[in-house]
């Protein structure tokens, strides 16, 4: 018998890539400062505490304290300019996590190895794993798909000399393959992304985040944080998890192997 959770309480998360003056690198994705700034202000008016990741995973799971209002701020890809972004958020006594893709580090754009050693060191800042190459990995072969969740935190863990607890799927995409692969790799977290507003029954390795890009506007952003304006993602999306792996043990015991489902969502 499955319970479906009434959903009483929405905690938004956002996710950014990029907060650039250049209008020229990363459109859409790229806010500029001044908007960010706006951000930050928002936030802080709602007065919705802030946590990373991995403390509000804590809390879904129960296995740690959800705050009442709480929400999070979240960047993908690790991009250079999200040093100065975080920088800002901090001073604002805003936590916030990064997910740096492990490959891109020291390339062109992109975090350098001391920049994300300071991001890391910084109090209420997490950084978490976003694969090696940033691709959609429900669309590996299983095993490489299982080498770059792996990889990722091993790599991050050995330039950052500390445990990388999160993952976020690049481009939001995963199956529960993929999703298997996190919880195997012994991250205790993941972010997907749904462009909906997260929940107490949310699942803790496929959390619901909303995307912020340049084109989105400061009402939209306003509304998210007073749990409006975005729906809430679908509680019943782990029992679904969970159903299916019922039907399908039970189909391979009559039919042997069934084509992976996909819970795959756009980025
Ligand atoms: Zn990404």
């Amino acid at each position: 018998v499955t319970t479906v959770t009434t959903v009483t309480t929405a905690i938004p998360v956002l996710l950014y890539h990029s907060v650039c003056a250049t209008r020229v690198h990363r459109d859409p994705w790229c806010v500029d400062p001044a908007t960010f700034r706006d951000h930050v202000e928002i936030v802080t008016a709602s007065g919705r505490p802030t946590s990373t990741i991995s403390a509000l995973a804590d809390g879904l799971r129960d296995a740690g304290p959800l705050a009442a209002g709480v929400m999070a701020v979240t960047f993908d890809d690790g991009f250079a300019d999200v040093a100065d972004a975080v920088d800002e958020l901090v001073r604002a006594g805003i936590a916030a996590t990064v997910y740096v893709t492990a490959g891109l580090v020291d390339t062109r754009g992109m975090l350098s190895s001391g920049a994300l050693a300071d991001l890391a060191r910084l109090e209420g800042v997490e950084v978490g794993a976003h694969a090696v190459r940033h691709v959609r990995l429900d669309e590996l072969p299983r095993r490489e798909a299982e080498r770059e969740v792996a990889e990722s935190r091993d790599r991050l863990e050995d330039r950052l000399q500390m445990p990388v607890q999160s993952f976020a799927y690049p481009h939001g995409a995963y199956d529960r393959h993929v999703r298997a692969s996190v919880l195997r790799s012994g991250y205790r977290s993941a972010a997907a992304v749904k462009n909906a507003l997260s929940h107490p029954a949310d699942d803790p390795f496929a959390i619901a985040r909303w995307t912020v890009s340049r084109a989105t506007r400061r009402q939209a952003v306003a509304a998210v944080l007073e749990g409006r304006g975005a729906r809430v993602s679908d509680p019943r999306e782990r029992a679904r998890t969970r159903a299916f792996r019922t039907v399908r043990r039970v189909r391979r015991l009559v039919a042997g192997p069934v084509p992976p489902t996909d819970l795959t969502v756009p980025p």
